[in-house]
Order: C-alpha cells, then sequence, then structure tokens
C-alpha cells in the first residue's frame, strides 16, 4: 500500500517539470504552458515571436500609411477650399460687372434726375463696391483706392 503511495509519487514528480518560460511546475508532456502560454519548444516559440513583432511592425505601417493619407487628404482639401473660393470671386465680380454694364446701357442716354437714373445709379455703387472689396479688403487701401481715382475727374461744374 505504501509502496504504491510512494511510486505514485515518484510518478508525479518525474512527470512534471518547469516551464522553460516561467519556472511554474508544468506536465512533462505539455507542449504549451498553461501558466504563460508559451511553446515549450523554442524553436515554435520563436516563430511565435517573430509572426508578433511582423503584426505589431505591419500595424505601425498601417498607422503610418493612414497619417500620410490622412495628410494628403487634408492639404488638398486646403487647396479645394482656396480654388472655391477664388472661382466664388471670380463669379461675383464677373456677375457685377454685367450688372453695371446692363444698367449703363439701359439708362446711356438718359440725362436729368428722375428715379430712374437714381436707381441704376445707386445699383451701379453697390455693384462697384462689392467688387472693390474683393479687390481691396482693406477698408484703408479701398479708401486710397477711390481717392486716386476721384482726383482723375475735373472738380463738379466744369
Ligand atoms: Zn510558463
Amino acid at each position: 500500500m505504501s509502496n504504491t503511495k510512494e511510486s505514485q509519487l515518484s510518478e508525479i514528480a518525474t512527470s512534471t517539470y518547469q516551464c522553460k518560460y516561467c519556472l511554474q511546475e508544468i506536465e512533462q508532456k505539455a507542449k504549451v504552458c498553461h501558466y504563460c502560454s508559451r511553446y515549450q519548444n523554442r524553436l515554435i516559440q520563436s516563430l511565435g515571436t517573430i509572426v508578433h513583432l511582423i503584426s505589431i511592425g505591419a500595424f505601425v505601417i498601417s498607422i503610418i500609411m493612414m497619417w500620410i493619407a490622412f495628410s494628403h487628404l487634408k492639404e488638398a482639401r486646403q487647396e479645394r477650399i482656396a480654388a472655391e473660393d477664388a472661382v466664388q470671386k471670380a463669379e461675383t465680380v464677373a456677375a457685377s460687372l454685367i450688372r453695371v454694364t446692363y444698367i449703363q446701357a439701359k439708362t446711356k442716354n438718359e440725362f436729368g434726375n428722375s428715379s430712374r437714373l437714381k436707381k441704376a445709379q445707386a445699383i451701379i455703387e453697390e455693384e462697384l463696391n462689392k467688387v472693390l472689396k474683393l479687390g481691396f479688403p482693406n477698408e484703408e487701401g479701398r479708401k486710397a483706392f477711390i481717392q486716386e481715382l476721384t482726383k482723375e475727374l475735373p472738380p463738379r461744374g466744369d
């Protein structure tokens, strides 16, 4: 009876051994340590480590690629916004000049102080101010430009 117990104990003692990595007692036949989940075969374990490192590398590379793609997208978006802004300004200028030309042509041979002429004058001024603000966003620059223009006209009543 005591003999069988001893032999059982010695069997248990020989059938376990230490994990190569975490040094816990594990079954001798175990291919994987159930404490640290490492393969006891060093070749398989190092292959696993290599695969793991490769997947970390791939992850880092994909993040870098995403970052590059995102910054290009941002750049393209800023360029597109600037281009759209320029197109919009050009459209405003074109529309204003067309309106001014049309109204001037419509009232070309009209004289006097009629409400029709006053309205035409008001529209022309409004349109020119719109265009001037695009050409001279700075108010000081705008005033200086208008002053220069006014100087070119002979004084009233001449
Ligand atoms: Zn282990």
